[in-house]
């Protein structure tokens, strides 16, 4: 496959914003994927991936080679409780939630209305509502760009994290997920620890597989901005996860700051935090923060990534000038102004 050249991005993320790819292909074969890769090392391009473009930031002309994953195809493997379900990287993440509803296999239901593809899934571990990719993987496919051929790790391999994975990391660019395989069960065992699902499911304590998807999606629906009439890319700051000795001191200045517990540290929600600062509902311009959910930026048309990286860079800053927390960007960023 040759790959085109001078392609315009704007389509292929959901900030809208204008960057281009020296060149690009799209991939519907698994197995057009090495030659590509050895296409781009031939010539020492660099190699960038993109699903649905919903988690990433991008400006300039990326200088490489951009390579969208469009392969399809879902299997069910059963195995005794449930099933192995392999799934293209390429399916789109929504459609799959909806598919293994369908099939009656669960653990994916707190995961719906997610954007983006399956092969982005492991990238961040996404997560939400209680429940998180690490829950439900069993190993990825995929291709690794120094090895040039397709290789298979397992969910441990994987190192996924609190919205983070080896692929953040070590494998950063450098392994291109195929197949995603997760471990789906026959029983429903519902996850409705978060505020708003229970009043979502109006008090009935033994609610079913759908009736959870829904309570779910349409909590989404009313919190969230749809990137298709407010371009964004989700939450655009991770919550910080601080110290026990940090969080002592500030929640005695902010008694009513939320917290949660986490593996290393205490949660404390990023939104809150960007929200005390004022910036929720400001716009600065062709970039702005949502009204109602002050994790999300948005780009209003006719602005760029560098504006929206200003937004963030000047709200990361207040947030360390009065909590003295670093908030760490979620989406990842390609290319230069
Ligand atoms: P892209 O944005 O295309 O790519 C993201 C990163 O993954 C890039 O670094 C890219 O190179 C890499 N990548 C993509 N595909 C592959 C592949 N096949 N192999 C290797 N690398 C790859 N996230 C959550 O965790 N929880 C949420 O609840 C959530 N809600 C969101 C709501 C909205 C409205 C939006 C816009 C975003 C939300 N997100 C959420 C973020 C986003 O949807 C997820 O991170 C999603 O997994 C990104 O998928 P994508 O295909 O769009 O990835
Ligand atoms: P919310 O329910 O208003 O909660 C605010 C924050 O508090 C969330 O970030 C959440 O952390 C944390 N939280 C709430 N209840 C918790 C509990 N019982 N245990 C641990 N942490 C808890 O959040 P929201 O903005 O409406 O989002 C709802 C869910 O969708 C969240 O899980 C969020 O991560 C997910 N979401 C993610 C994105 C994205 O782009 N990454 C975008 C939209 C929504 P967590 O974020 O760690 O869950």
């Amino acid at each position: 496959m040759t790959p085109l050249e001078q392609v315009d991005l704007r389509p292929f993320n959901t900030l809208a914003l204008p960057a281009r790819a020296r060149y690009f292909a799209r991939v519907e074969n698994a197995a057009e994927l090495p030659g590509l890769i050895h296409w781009a090392r031939a010539r020492s391009l660099p190699l960038m991936v993109l699903g649905g473009g919903s988690n990433v930031v991008l400006q300039g002309e990326w200088p490489g080679l951009a390579l969208q994953m469009a392969m399809r195809g879902r299997r069910i493997e059963r195995v005794r409780g449930g099933a192995r379900v392999h799934v293209a990287a390429g399916e789109v993440w929504h459609e799959l939630v909806q598919w293994c509803l369908a099939e009656r296999l669960h653990g994916l239901e707190n995961l719906t209305l997610i954007p983006g593809t399956v092969g982005a899934a492991p990238i961040q571990n996404i997560g939400a509502y209680g429940v998180e990719l690490a829950d439900r993987l069993h190993s990825v496919r995929g291709c690794s760009l120094d090895q040039e051929r397709e290789l298979e790790l397992s969910a441990a391999d994987c190192r996924l994290g609190y919205r983070d994975s080896i692929f953040k990391h070590a494998l950063r660019d450098r392994f291109y997920i195929t197949e995603v395989t997760l471990n789906l069960s026959d029983e429903f065992l519902p996850v409705l620890g978060y505020p708003g699902i229970s009043s979502a499911l109006e008090g009935n304590p033994e609610p079913g597989a759908e009736q959870v998807e829904r309570a779910v999606r349409s909590l989404r629906q009313s919190k969230l901005p749809d990137p298709a009439t407010l371009p964004n890319a989700g939450s655009f700051f991770k919550n910080p996860v601080i110290d026990a000795e940090l969080f002592a001191r500030l929640r005695e200045r902010y008694p009513d700051m939320p917290s949660f517990p986490a593996p290393d540290g205490i949660k404390v929600p990023a939104a809150w935090l960007v929200d005390r600062c004022g910036w929720k509902g400001r716009r600065l311009g062709s970039v702005g923060v949502h009204a109602q959910q002050a994790l999300v930026l948005i780009h209003y048309g006719d602005g760029n990534g560098a504006e929206l990286l200003a937004l963030a860079r000047d709200i990361a800053a207040d947030v360390r000038e009065r909590f003295g927390i670093a908030l760490e960007l979620e989406p990842t960023v390609y290319g230069t102004p």
